[in-house]
């Protein structure tokens, strides 16, 4: 490690927030070795005054694809490398940090730009968010990825996987190489005009491969799935995550909630016009966008109301900006402001696998944020931190 260690830290005075009950209680929060502990149990740390601020979990980002140009429309991926994308990933990153996301699942990244970020920033080389990396993609041919408008001439975005010894080989290899998600896309999307958001581009044996595989190396997956038969099958298999979840039903939610299987609905995907005329989205996106807005929102309502549980992710770039609206829009579109920063927080570390507390509890990992004011009175107060610490060290100039 090339980075001198982090001092102790006390969070002092400030109002910690519970983002299961809503729970805003005074006290001193102790940080050490990037862990919470007793305040008693320091020596000599760094002071962080949170008087008349809220202390609570940093937000995740579980769906992100940090190096991506997304549309491209003026195509200036078509020629660059890994190096360019690689700095285009870490400027993003810096930047959510900045913005209070201290955890990122990426779920689909080139040249295992994730893999290299998420090693650099847990052993502390790079400051960043914790990352739970999943390398390439998995798609059939044809599937889900294929008709944005160009694809990379150096380098390779998705891993082509057809029939079960491709399937079996991808999940392998990705394991070998540092892996700790396999993302797989078993649906269409909004994007391309050659798919729908509920066909299936798996057939029934590649699916249960892959899944027996991924069982087998006891690595979970996200799926890319807009259809509620092939999600109620995902679930019934033992998946983990349903990313966008299209036009999910209620009979796929109850499957979901039988199964844990957990919903990332990045809303933002069909429901923010705005920033889709902004991102130059083709007007065959935006239609179909705006088509599968509705069945999108009731999908959201219909896992909700099962009880489904879900994590949040932006998909989209900027994280910082993105992510922030997507936290908006999933408040109007039905559900509860201490859910969505239960689903923003704690929901994150959940999912990931980083620990169950619902507020910094002694031993848990040091992810934080401190911001000015009560988010539940005010969800704004979420997009300026005073300050931010992943792996129990200070990120942010802030207060300190
Ligand atoms: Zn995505």
């Amino acid at each position: 490690m090339y980075r001198r260690p982090a001092p102790d830290l006390l969070i002092s005075r400030g109002h910690v927030l519970d983002v299961a009950t809503g729970e805003h209680i005074r006290r001193d929060v102790g940080v050490r070795d990037g862990r919470v502990v007793p305040a008693a149990a320091l020596r000599d740390p760094r002071i962080v005054d949170a008087s008349e601020r809220t202390v609570l979990f940093g937000l995740w980002d579980c769906h992100a694809h940090p190096g991506s140009l997304m549309h491209d429309p003026t195509g200036d991926g078509y020629f660059e490398g890994t190096p360019a994308r690689t700095l285009r990933a870490l400027a993003n990153m810096s930047d959510a940090l900045q913005a209070g996301v201290v955890g990122m699942r990426i779920l689909g990244e080139t040249d295992e730009i994730d893999i290299a970020i998420a090693r650099a920033t847990a052993s502390g080389h790079l400051i960043g968010p914790r990352v739970l990396p999943s390398g390439l993609a998995l798609h059939t041919t044809g599937g889900h990825g294929h008709a944005y408008p160009r694809d990379y001439l150096r380098m390779m975005y998705f891993d082509k996987v057809d029939g079960p010894d491709a399937i079996r080989r991808s999940i392998r290899s990705h394991v070998e190489h540092g892996a700790q998600w396999i993302k797989v896309c078993l649906t269409g999307g909004l994007f391309s005009e050659h798919e729908a958001v509920d066909d299936a581009q798996l057939d029934a044996e590649e699916l249960e491969v892959l899944m027996r595989t991924a069982a087998a190396r006891n690595i979970p997956v996200a799926a890319h799935c807009g259809s509620p038969r092939v999600a109620e099958r995902f679930a019934q298999l033992g998946g983990r995550s349903i990313e966008h979840g299209y036009a999910l039903d209620e009979a796929a939610a109850a499957s979901m909630a039988a199964n844990g299987t957990w919903l990332v609905p990045t809303i933002s995907v069909s429901h923010d016009e705005e920033m889709m005329r902004a991102d130059g989205w083709p007007a065959h996106a935006i239609a179909r966008a705006k088509d599968a807005a509705r069945a999108h929102g009731e999908a959201l309502r219909a896992c909700v109301a099962a009880g489904v549980r879900i994590a949040i992710g932006a998909d989209l770039n900027p994280i910082s900006v993105r992510l922030h609206r997507e936290l908006e829009l999933l408040e109007a579109a039905g559900m509860s402001r201490l859910a969505v920063l239960h689903a923003a927080t704690a929901g994150g570390r959940m999912l990931n696998g980083v620990g169950s507390s619902t507020a910094p509890t002694e031993g848990d990992s040091a992810d934080l944020i401190v911001v000015d004011g009560n988010p539940l009175d005010r969800m704004a107060v979420l997009r300026e931190p005073s300050a931010v610490i992943v792996h129990g060290r200070i990120a942010t100039a802030g207060i300190a």
